[in-house]
């Protein structure tokens, strides 16, 4: 977080085009701005569709479901749907939004680390695919869910048990989700998970089909799932030996980095795919038992290189001697990733979009915070005023889908970019729409 404008020096090159894809490369902004308004979030969707498509053929049909948090609306919904791939819902909410935009229920991934019994329960009347546990308390509920269920005749409940495996992920601390310090699903170490799994396979309503473990987010050394994948394994190993009952499945989350600044590396969907498909491979004939169905959770490597932010530049600020600010008519209500981890964009100007960048500056939002910042250290070219439009690439993850109203600020649009031009796919809030929930 900055607590001061970026000043002069660094890198004068243009905005590198490999991170936009190609309709964003095209599009034109001042006529999206002019018709929807700003801020606005565009997606190319036919890159959406391609990275889609890209981890289908690499992992297979039905092993891959498409991490809802990272953004979702109901026309994602149907497009995640059209294109074959599952879906990994982590609230009651997120079900609702894939249900109502008739999402099949047997294709649905049911997350959560807290799920409450009326969350469990809707998952279990519409009869979605997997659940996957995170704790004794939720097998608690579950199991108190599901009784009465199967005694109606229900099928049982396809379970999967959620397992931190104590690895480093070398990734923010606050998206590092496999080690043993982690809120999330249960211990390896001490026999934890074991009793766990052993739990579920025993019992006569619930349906054990395996385990998930989600190491963390934004990774980009693929060895932290080597090593997480051998100790899964042998858990699984374990678990036979306990109760003469095989892993069928391993969920092995998300996680798979996106590239959001130039000098980011690259680790291709094929790369990842085969690393873990290697290590799943030899840590099953080492234990001499029978390799699990692999499963993958990606959120952030579909969505977030297909979209850029689009906003309007309000001021420039020059603090001589200091640096320079530039504001937007945005901020942290529509990306708070790099006020929560420190997140890096890069930012240009569409209308300028191959020329130089030599001023070092800050883009900052509108709101009451002095680390209300879009990009740290940005590169813009010389002249930047108010009335430009500024984007950011790389927004499409976690940018929409953590968005907030602080400062009563509306949230922005969203458009999807296709062959036939832009369609609008959520709305850009009203005035009105903040006062919607008010009683009394
Ligand atoms: N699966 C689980 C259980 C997660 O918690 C997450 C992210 O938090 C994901 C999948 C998606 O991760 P990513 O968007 O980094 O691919």
């Amino acid at each position: 977080m900055t607590a001061r404008p970026a000043a002069s020096g660094g890198p004068t090159a243009p905005l590198d085009l490999s991170l936009l894809p190609p309709a964003l490369r095209a599009m034109d902004a001042a006529a999206l701005a002019e018709q929807f308004g700003t801020p606005l979030f565009v997606y190319d969707e036919a890159e959406i569709r391609r990275r889609a498509q890209e981890y289908v053929t690499h992992f297979g049909t039905d092993a891959v479901a498409y991490a809802g948090k990272a953004f979702l609306c109901g026309a994602m919904v149907r497009l995640v749907a059209d294109e074959g791939l599952h879906l990994d819902v982590a609230t009651g909410g997120e079900l609702y939004v894939a249900l109502q935009a008739g999402f099949p229920a047997s294709r649905i991934v049911m997350h959560g680390n807290n799920k409450s019994a009326d969350e469990l329960a809707a998952a279990l009347d519409a009869g979605v695919g997997r659940i996957v546990v995170d704790s004794h308390d939720e097998l608690d509920r579950l199991e108190a869910a599901a009784t009465p269920r199967v005694a109606g005749g229900a099928p049982l409940p396809t379970v999967l048990v959620r397992v931190t495996p104590g690895v480093e992920a070398h990734t923010h601390e606050f998206i590092e989700t496999g080690t043993e310090a982690s809120k999330f699903g249960f211990t390896v170490s001490a026999g934890v998970a074991l009793a766990a799994a052993i739990r579920v396979a025993a019992s006569p309503v619930l349906d054990f089909a395996g385990l998930h473990c989600h190491i963390g987010s934004q990774i980009e050394r693929l060895d932290a799932y080597g090593r997480a994948i051998e100790i899964v394994m042998e858990l699984g190993a374990e678990i036979e030996r306990a109760t003469g009952q095989g892993i069928r499945e391993l969920n092995l989350g998300g996680g798979l980095a996106a590239r959001y600044v130039a000098g980011d590396p690259v680790v291709t969907v094929a790369e990842y795919a085969a690393a873990l498909r290697a290590a799943v491979t030899s840590a099953a004939a080492a234990r001499g038992i029978a390799e699990p169905r692999l499963m993958v959770e990606p959120g952030r490597s579909i969505v977030a290189a297909t979209a850029v932010t689009l906003y309007r530049v309000g001021t420039v600020k020059e603090i001589p001697g200091i640096g320079t600010y530039v504001a937007v008519d945005g901020g942290m209500s529509d990306n708070p990733r790099p006020v929560l981890y420190g997140a890096g964009y890069e930012a240009y100007l569409p209308s300028r979009i191959g020329e130089p960048r030599p001023l070092r500056c800050s883009v900052v939002g509108k709101h009451c915070e002095q680390g209300d910042v879009i990009v740290t250290e940005a590169q813009l070219p010389e002249g930047v005023a108010p009335g430009d439009l500024l984007a950011t690439p790389t927004t499409g993850a976690y940018g929409y889908s953590m968005a907030s109203n602080y400062n009563k600020v509306p949230r922005p649009a969203v458009v999807f970019l296709g062959d036939s031009g832009a369609r609008l796919v959520i709305r850009r809030e009203t005035l009105e729409d903040l006062v919607r929930l008010d009683e009394g």
